[in-house]
């Protein structure tokens, strides 16, 4: 099923994305930095239950038989010493969803176990949870995929500014595409004041702003630096968290991202819902999205991206070049 922009999903997934963003940073502001210290997971625990329960059971009321493939489950929640948590979960939810109760929660969490297959809504409550706890980027993100084809995606991005500008404590924005359609972004707190995302039309690769995850352990930085190297990059990179950094690229702020393979990981493939709501907003704003072989993401392989490797995203412009560089870096990439 090809994804109109009159189609109910997408008014439907960008004011879920908007509750779920004000609803994260209620849990934010309330526990992040209240009351917890900067190493606590806890925030971050019931921030990404909170969301998925959120969005799980606004899913089920608009479209009831939708299948939903999220990063969460309820097995944690629903053991004993986990009470307190799942007894914050609830409160916050509570305020966003009539008929929370610790029940209701892990029933709603565990819809995210749907199958990745035909027609499914794909999740990551909280994209970037390390950002979130620095007070960084992070991203709500929820997809629409079928048949392997992401056909809708948003973004919810709370710290970026409202034109999709790496800024240090943005108003926040969403992002949204439609495939065939285009991509958008308006404001956090005005939907209806959408601006068309085009990519930048930068064709030096010297010139090149060049985007990369903030935790080390997320990428390879030796072969990153032989990357930058070989491209002759004069600009530092641009150090982000989450698929925030897919929006700046959208709306003509960068012109390159790689997610390599760590060293302590070479085996790692992304996970979907990491991929899926970013990849088709560059696509819509002209940009490129492949793995680092060049073949294009392909979204039928189960809750990861199995038949990929690394990630290389771009203006389009400069994919081709940044490909052959990489091909030389890797050897036989
Ligand atoms: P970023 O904020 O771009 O660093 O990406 C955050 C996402 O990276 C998280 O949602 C994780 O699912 C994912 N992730 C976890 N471990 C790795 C890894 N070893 N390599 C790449 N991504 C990872
Ligand atoms: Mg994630």
């Amino acid at each position: 099923m090809q994804i109109h922009l009159d189609h109910p999903y997408v008014p439907f997934a960008i004011e879920t994305v908007r509750q779920a963003v004000f609803l994260a940073r209620d849990i934010q502001t309330e526990l992040v930095s209240t009351s917890l210290s900067k190493e606590d997971k806890s925030p971050v625990t019931v921030t990404d239950f909170a969301v998925q329960a959120l969005i799980s059971c606004l899913l089920e009321r608009a479209f009831p038989k939708s299948a939903l493939v999220a990063e969460e489950d309820s097995s944690i929640l629903r053991r004993p010493e986990s009470e307190a948590v799942l007894r914050k979960v609830v409160r916050f939810v509570g305020r966003y969803a009539a008929y929370a109760t610790p029940e209701t929660v892990c029933a709603w969490l565990d819809r995210g176990g749907g199958e990745p297959k035909g027609g499914f809504w794909v999740l990551d409550p909280i994209d970037g949870t390390k950002g979130f706890l620095r007070g960084g980027h992070f991203a709500i993100a929820l997809a629409y995929v079928e048949d392997g084809n992401v056909q809708l995606g948003v973004l919810g991005c709370p710290k970026l500014s409202a034109d999709g500008k790496n800024a240090v404590s943005g108003e926040g924005a969403i992002a949204a595409a439609v495939r065939g359609a285009g991509a958008w972004i308006s404001p956090l707190s005005d939907s209806s004041a959408r601006s068309a995302l085009r990519v930048s039309s930068c064709s030096v690769e010297r010139e090149a702003r060049v985007l990369r995850s903030v935790e080390s352990s997320h990428t390879n930085e030796e072969k990153f630096e032989e990357l930058l190297r070989a491209l002759d990059v004069t600009l530092p990179p641009i150090c982000m968290d989450s698929q925030s950094k897919y929006v700046v690229l959208a709306s003509g702020h960068a012109e390159l991202l790689f997610r390599l393979p760590s060293r302590q990981q070479p085996n790692y493939r992304e996970c979907i819902w990491d991929q899926a709501a970013g990849a088709l907003v560059v696509e819509e704003a002209g940009g490129r999205i492949t793995d680092l072989y060049g073949r294009p993401l392909d979204f039928s392989a189960g809750r990861r991206l199995n038949n990929n490797v690394g990630i290389l995203a771009s203006n389009g412009i400069l994919h081709e070049r940044a490909l052959a560089v990489v091909q030389r870096i890797y050897g036989n990439a």
